[in-house]
């Protein structure tokens, strides 16, 4: 058995949660969270561990040379160097507008990479 200590990062609380985890990294108890979104949380992170991925993109005939961009949902973990990658070997033409899609389904994930904001 194996322990994992996280902080909920659902809310700005950030209550300390305590996973406990078998061998074959099953969750067997949660413990410290005050609500279950918390319980939630720290299931997911020690089982899928997901994060939202943000990186810049380029743009050729804008005022800026790069667009922000960033996943429309979280990605999974262990995905996120090579989604990366993909996002790296992209150039666009303005304009660019907050919201336009840059990569759909990035690497079969079901996950845009979408601007978050204008390039004009
Ligand atoms: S467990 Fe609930 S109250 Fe605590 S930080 Fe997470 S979301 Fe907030």
């Amino acid at each position: 058995m194996t322990k994992r200590d996280l902080i909920c990062v659902s809310c700005p609380i950030g209550c300390a949660i305590t996973v406990e985890l078998d061998d074959n990294n099953e969750v067997i108890s949660v413990t410290g969270n005050t609500c279950p979104r918390g319980d939630k949380y720290a299931r997911q992170e020690c089982t899928h561990p997901e994060r939202m991925l943000t990186s810049t993109v380029k743009v050729e005939g804008a005022k800026l040379p790069v667009v922000p961009v960033k996943s429309a949902s979280p990605i999974p973990k262990e995905m996120l160097f090579d989604c990366m990658e993909e996002i790296n070997k992209v150039s666009l033409t303005a304009p660019v507008r907050i919201g336009d899609k840059v990569i759909e389904n990035i690497l079969g994930t079901g996950v845009d990479i979408v601007a978050t904001n204008n390039a004009l």
